[in-house]
């Protein structure tokens, strides 16, 4: 089928909605704005030689004009890639070598541009958008299973991989986010998540785009801001996602405040594991906190429900799979696992990435000869079908013969009122094979020591899970998106010497 545009199609049946608003540029585009900016967009683009199946770079903070130039390049048949702006010189080349853009538009780094690629900024960028005339739209410039937008995925266990996504991916992941999550015309979504993330480029744009809302674009993450902007009555924000990391900055901001939320239909997580202790304590504030699950290279993939009761009886689990997908749980030889057991998670749909840009071995070994994706990630699924991640397979390790899921030890740990984070890993041990090593962050104007917290998960956990070693350190190695980079606690360089 053809690729999806959905503010073309609300231009012409809601034209005067709001579709967008800049928070740094105090501007705001109707959706006949917004779609008569990305045909504007489209003549920027070809007057700069940009053909289809061309990459186009992105090194910017969040902006409305991020989101042009995503649809300008979809509409001419162009790739976007969105970098990320904290990597270093060296690792940004790396990735600019492997998408060859022949454009970049935001921050250049001299050092790093490729030859034969133009560089211009946001701001010019945008100005030239401003003067120019729009072109008028051709229908289906690429099919929908065509690559749009080349994204790189966190880097959490190594190095980052150039993910392929398609118009069917960005439209089946708002589908599954909608039906999910309750979305309708009235909605305002925030998005204030790194568009070099899947979060911020994809679900907290497209679902609303798709149902004819509203976002509203931040320029980054601040908890403060994100704080008063959930607190402010007119920008009426209904839906908020954002990893754990961020909810966590949330609830310990001086403003934190969240009787005030009050559009808020529910605050959504994803990306990273969310305790179930904390699920709980954002119920008790009054919040309905909805977790889910979700890759780079899948999208929004499992959903829990707006419903308190099942939020509440449930905790810890990510939901069940959005419409436009189907999931499967199986055991090493691929053969599906009974209720209750873990099994790693296979995924397939619309929403599934056709594989990594210049990287066709990845994609035979990240997928079934069926087409499902391996995700990597080991889940259990109950009698009723919702799903809770257990871990990154990766990430397991075995002691005394008995798997451990540092995950469900982390969970454990973060329980304790005066422990902030917690990260857990299989070490090298002589009697047992393995054993876990935890990194623990304290809370501000707590003490703690090893024994007290051996002594608190006995009472929660198997004894055989409790780590054997304690590291107390000041800060955890985390990615852009607050996921803990557990290769740098295993190469043994964490902390970094003063
Ligand atoms: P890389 O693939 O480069 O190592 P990454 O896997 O962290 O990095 P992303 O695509 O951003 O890159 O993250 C997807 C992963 O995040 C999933 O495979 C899973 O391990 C984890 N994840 C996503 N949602 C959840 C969740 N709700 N609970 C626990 N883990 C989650
Ligand atoms: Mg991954």
């Amino acid at each position: 089928f053809v690729s999806p545009d959905p503010i073309w199609l609300h231009a012409r049946i809601r034209p005067a909605s709001t579709a967008a608003i800049d928070l740094a540029m105090g501007m705001s585009w109707t959706y006949r704005e917004l779609d008569t900016d990305i045909q504007r967009a489209v003549t920027v683009l070809e007057a700069r030689g940009v053909e289809p199946g061309a990459r186009i770079a992105v090194l910017a903070q969040n902006s409305v004009y991020q989101i042009i130039l995503q649809q300008a390049a979809m509409r001419l048949g162009a790739i976007f890639v969105p970098m990320n702006y904290r990597l270093a010189a060296l690792e940004l080349r790396l990735l600019l070598r492997d998408c060859t853009p022949v454009l970049l538009v935001g921050e250049a780094v001299a050092s790093a541009l490729p030859e034969g690629c133009e560089a211009i900024s946001m701001a010019a960028f945008a100005d030239l958008v401003a003067a120019a005339e729009p072109r008028p739209r051709r229908t289906a410039a690429i099919a929908s299973h065509e690559t749009c937008i080349i994204l790189y995925t966190s880097g959490t266990s190594g190095t980052p991989k150039g993910a392929m996504l398609t118009p069917q991916f960005l439209l089946a992941t708002a589908v599954n986010f909608n039906i999910l999550g309750e979305v309708d015309t009235g909605c305002v979504f925030l998005c204030d998540s790194p568009m070099f993330h899947v979060i911020g480029i994809v679900t907290q744009i497209w679902p609303p785009l798709l149902r004819g809302g509203t976002v509203i674009v931040s320029p980054s993450f601040d908890p403060e801001l994100t704080n008063a902007r959930l607190s402010d009555a007119t920008l009426a924000v209904t839906h908020y996602f954002c990893v754990p990391q961020m909810a966590e900055a949330l609830r310990h901001a001086s403003n934190f405040n969240p009787s005030q939320w009050t559009n808020l239909k529910a605050l959504f997580t994803g990306g990273a594991p969310n305790p179930p202790t904390r699920i709980r304590w954002w119920l008790d504030q009054g919040v309905l906190i909805v977790d889910g699950y979700g890759m780079t290279e899948t999208g929004t993939t499992l959903g829990m429900p707006l419903n308190w009761e099942i939020v509440r009886n449930k905790a810890g689990s990510v939901g069940v799979p959005g419409p436009l997908t189907a999931v499967r749980l199986v055991d090493e030889t691929d053969q599906d696992v009974a209720d209750g057991a873990p099994g790693e998670i296979l995924v397939f749909g619309p929403n599934v990435t056709p594989g990594y840009w210049n990287r066709p071995e990845e994609r035979e070994r990240a997928f079934t000869a069926d087409g499902w994706i391996r995700t990597g990630d080991i889940g259990r699924r109950d009698g009723d079908g919702f799903i809770s991640i257990v871990d990154r397979r990766k990430d397991m390790f075995i002691s005394g013969g008995e798997n451990v899921f540092p995950v469900e030890i982390e969970a454990a740990l973060i329980s304790h009122p005066a422990v902030r984070e917690a990260s857990v890993i299989g070490i090298a041990d002589e009697r047992w094979g393995e054993v876990g090593r935890a990194y623990i962050v304290v809370a501000t104007g707590q003490s703690l020591d090893a024994d007290e917290l051996v002594e608190y998960c006995r009472t929660l956990i198997a004894r055989y899970k409790i780590p054997k070693e304690f590291h107390f350190v000041d800060t955890l190695p985390r990615t852009t998106s607050g996921k803990v980079m557990k290769h740098i606690l295993r190469s043994g360089d964490w902390p970094p010497p003063p």
